[in-house]
C-alpha cells in the first residue's frame, strides 16, 4: 500500500564536514544512513528516522543535525498535521496507534505554576551543603499517636513499628521490568540504588538471579500476570509492590510482546519463550478493597511481616476515595502514578487522554487521608514526570513522603526521548534486547551517571531546604505554606491547598 505520510524529521548532513566514516550508519539500528559507493557519499532515508539523536551525538565531525521536516498540509484549525498523519497511519496499518514513554501533550504542568518560599528576616541557612540538612526519609505505616514505651525483659525498648524502608533521600527508581529495559539498564539502576542508599524496582518481570545481591535496595513487584513471583522472590527485596495500575495506561494492563520474551527474560518471568507477557488490568483475585486486603496480607504472611507492602495505582478521578480504601487495606505505602508517567509501550489514545495530573492527585489524597485521620497509616510515593530536584521539593511540600522517577533516570542513562521503545530497537541500549544494542549501555557508566544525577539533586534539595529555613525533609512534608501558585484559578488552588502568590 502506498505510504501517504511525509517523514516527520529531516536529516541535514553537512557534506563539507562529513568524512564518510560511516559511524552514523553503524550506530543507527533503523538503517537510515547508507554509503553509496557510486556517489562516494552518505545518503539517508528520512522516513525511518525516529529522532533518537544517536548519530548526531556520535558523529565525530558534528556533520549531522535533525530538524522537523516542515511538512505542512493546508492550514486547518480542526485537522492538524498530526491528526491527519495518524489517520493515514491507521488506514494503512488497521491497528491501534502505539507509543513509548509518557504523555507529550500540552496539558498544564502544575509544578511549573508553583513557586517556593524563601526566608528573609528569619534565618535561612548560611551554608546548606555543610550544615546538617536531613534528606533521609523512612517509608511505612506509623503509630497514630504517642504511647508508653514498652521494654523487654532486659529493659530494652521494644520496637513495635511496622517494617520501614530507609532512604538517603526522598527519591526511588520506579518500576521498569527486565524485558522492557535491557539487562545493562536494569543493572545500572540496581547498582546506583545500592550506592545511593535508595531503592529501585523490578517492575513486573521478576528478578534475574544476578540482581539478588542488590536485594536490600530492591522493591519486588507483583502484577496481575504474577511473572516470576514465588516466595523466594518476595523475600529477596526490601519491599513488595502490588501493581494495580500505572499512569501511562490506567485501566489497561501491561503487554510485552513475545518477540521480547527470549532467553533469560523468559526464564526470569517463568513463561515460555515467544509467548506474549500480558498482565491484564484487573488482578484475577481482586475486585474490591476487601480482596486487595487479602492480597496485602497474603504477601505479608509470605514475608513474615518483615517487608512493607506498597500498592501502586494510577492517578484517576476519585483517586482520594480509592487511596482512602487502600490506606485501610493494611498496605504500608501507596504509590500514585500521574498521567505523564512513562512506559515502554501504550496505546497512544489512552496514554494521551486518560488519568489526571499527579500534582492534583497528590494534594487531594494527602488532604483526604489527613481529614480522615489515617494519613499515618501509609506513606505516599508519587511519580509521573518528576523532572528535577525542584519537582521533588514541591511534591514533598504537597504531601508526598518520597517520589518515584523513571523517565529522568532513563535520560540520565542516555535516553533521548524518541518515544519508540515499543519498536525494541533502542539505539541507546536501554529499551531493547538486541545483544549488539544492549552492549551500547555500559552498566559502569549507566550507574555512575545515575549516581551523579541523584547527588546533584541532593545538593539542590539541600540548598532549597536551606533557603526556606528548613533543615529536614520531614519538616517540609505537606508544608504547603512554603508554596504559592501563579496563574492558577480558584478551583486549582483549592485542590492543591495552596495560596496564590501575593497572598
Ligand atoms: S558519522 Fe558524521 S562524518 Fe561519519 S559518515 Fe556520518 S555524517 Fe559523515
Ligand atoms: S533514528 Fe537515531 S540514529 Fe537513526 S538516523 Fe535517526 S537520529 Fe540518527
Ligand atoms: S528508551 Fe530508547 S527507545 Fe525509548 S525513548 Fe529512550 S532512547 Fe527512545
Amino acid at each position: 500500500m502506498i505510504n501517504y505520510i511525509y517523514p516527520e524529521y529531516e536529516i541535514v548532513r553537512n557534506y563539507d564536514k562529513c568524512i564518510n566514516c560511516r559511524v552514523c550508519a553503524r550506530q543507527c539500528a533503523n538503517q537510515v544512513h547508507d554509503y553509496v559507493e557510486k556517489l562516494s557519499k552518505m545518503l539517508c532515508d528520512d522516513s525511518k528516522c525516529v529522532n533518537c539523536h544517536r548519530c548526531v551525538v556520535l558523529c565525530p565531525t558534528r556533520a549531522l543535525k535533525i530538524v522537523p521536516s516542515g511538512n505542512t498540509y493546508r492550514t486547518n484549525a480542526n485537522w492538524s498535521c498530526k491528526t491527519i498523519d495518524e489517520l493515514y497511519k491507521q488506514s494503512e496499518s488497521g491497528g491501534v496507534l502505539l507509543s513509548g514513554m509518557g504523555n507529550p501533550e500540552d496539558y498544564p504542568v502544575y509544578f511549573d505554576k508553583i513557586l517556593l518560599n524563601a526566608s528573609q528576616v528569619t534565618n535561612p541557612s548560611i551554608d546548606p551543603l555543610r550544615e546538617p540538612m536531613e534528606t533521609k526519609v523512612s517509608l511505612g505505616a506509623r503509630p497514630h499517636g504517642t504511647g508508653c514505651v514498652e521494654r523487654d525483659s532486659q529493659g530494652r525498648i521494644v520496637n513495635n513499628l511496622p517494617p520501614q524502608l530507609s532512604l538517603s533521600m526522598p527519591v526511588m527508581f520506579s518500576a521498569m521490568s527486565y524485558g522492557s529495559i535491557s539487562y545493562n539498564a536494569h543493572k545500572s539502576l540496581a547498582r546506583a540504588a545500592t550506592e545511593l542508599g535508595i531503592l529501585y524496582n523490578t517492575g513486573e518481570g521478576g528478578l534475574h538471579e544476578d540482581f539478588c545481591q542488590y536485594g536490600k535496595n530492591t522493591v519486588v513487584q507483583v502484577a496481575s500476570g504474577r511473572f516470576g513471583v514465588h516466595v523466594g522472590y518476595l523475600n529477596s527485596g526490601a519491599a513488595v509492590e502490588i501493581k494495580m495500575g500505572q499512569g501511562a495506561k490506567p485501566g489497561i494492563g501491561g503487554h510485552l510482546p513475545g518477540t521480547k520474551i527470549v532467553g533469560d527474560i523468559s526464564r526470569t518471568r517463568m513463561i515460555p519463550e515467544g509467548s506474549d507477557a500480558i498482565s491484564p488490568a484487573p488482578h484475577h483475585d481482586i475486585y474490591s478493597i476487601e480482596d486487595l486486603r487479602q492480597l496485602v496480607y497474603s504477601l505479608k504472611e509470605a514475608t513474615e511481616y518483615k517487608k512493607p507492602v506498597i500498592v501502586k495505582i494510577a492517578a484517576v478521578h476519585n483517586i482520594s476515595a480509592i487511596a482512602s480504601g487502600i490506606a485501610r487495606s493494611g498496605a504500608d505505602i501507596i504509590a500514585i502514578d500521574g498521567f505523564r508517567g512513562g512506559t515502554g509501550a501504550a496505546p497512544t489514545r489512552i496514554r494521551d487522554n486518560v488519568g489526571i495530573p499527579i500534582e492534583l492527585a497528590l494534594a487531594s489524597v494527602d488532604r483526604r487521608l489527613r481529614d480522615e485521620g489515617i494519613r499515618t497509616n501509609v506513606s505516599l510515593v508519587v511519580g509521573g514526570s518528576i523532572r528535577s530536584s525542584v519537582d521533588v521539593i514541591k511534591a514533598v511540600a504537597l504531601g508526598a513522603d518520597c517520589v518515584y522517577i523513571a523517565t529522568s533516570a532513563l535520560i540520565a542513562m542516555g535516553c533521548h526521548l524518541c518515544r519508540s521503545c515499543h519498536s525494541g530497537k533502542c539505539n541507546w541500549g536501554i529499551a531493547t534486547q538486541i545483544p549488539e544494542l544492549v552492549k551500547r549501555l555500559n552498566s559502569d557508566i549507566g550507574s555512575e551517571r545515575l549516581v551523579n544525577l541523584m547527588n546533584a539533586w541532593r545538593h539542590e534539595i539541600k540548598e532549597m531546604m536551606g533557603l526556606m529555613g528548613i533543615n529536614s525533609i520531614e519538616s517540609l512534608k505537606g508544608n504547603r505554606l512554603m508554596l504559592r501558585g501563579v496563574g492558577l484559578n480558584e478551583k486549582e488552588l483549592e485542590i492543591l491547598g495552596i495560596k496564590h502568590a501575593g497572598e
